[in-house]
This record gives C-alpha cells, structure tokens and sequence, in this order.
C-alpha cells in the first residue's frame, strides 16, 4: 500500500496520465481507500480546468505545466 505522500508525490503525473501503468494501479487503489486524496484530486483537477477553461486558447505543454506545478507546490504548502 502506498501513503498520502507517496500518492501526493506522483500526482501531477497522475493527472496528466503520464504514468506506468503499475504505478497508475497503485494510485488508482489508494484513491480508493483514501477519502483526502479522492478530494484532492478532485479540486485539482477543476483548478487545473478553470484556468485551462478560462483561456481562450489552448494552452500548449510548457505553459500548461508549470500551472500544475504551482498547483501541486500550494498543495504541499498546505499540508505543512
Ligand atoms: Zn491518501
């Protein structure tokens, strides 16, 4: 069983689908389980929407992924 911070760790990637598939199980399995992270997810993947959303264009991967970055670093911010 991976923890919380195993999964916070991998999950930019996570939600850019930019995993191994064995590692994607994993993750996938601890959401399962893991109501915090299932939350997590959930507003990430919406912040990382609006801003997307937002754009009038598409925003191509260099710029895109710093966003999920600066997501990921107020994330970890936060649970310190
Ligand atoms: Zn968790």
């Amino acid at each position: 069983m991976i923890s919380c911070s195993d999964f916070m760790a991998e999950i930019g990637n996570y939600l850019e689908g930019d995993l191994a598939a064995e590692v994607r199980v994993q993750l996938e399995n601890h959401l399962a389980h893991c109501q915090i992270c299932h939350v997590v997810v959930d507003s990430t993947r919406k912040t990382l929407q609006i801003v997307t959303d937002t754009g009038s264009f598409d925003l191509p991967e260099t710029v895109s992924k710093p966003i999920t970055e600066r997501v990921m670093a107020r994330i970890r911010e936060a649970k310190r």
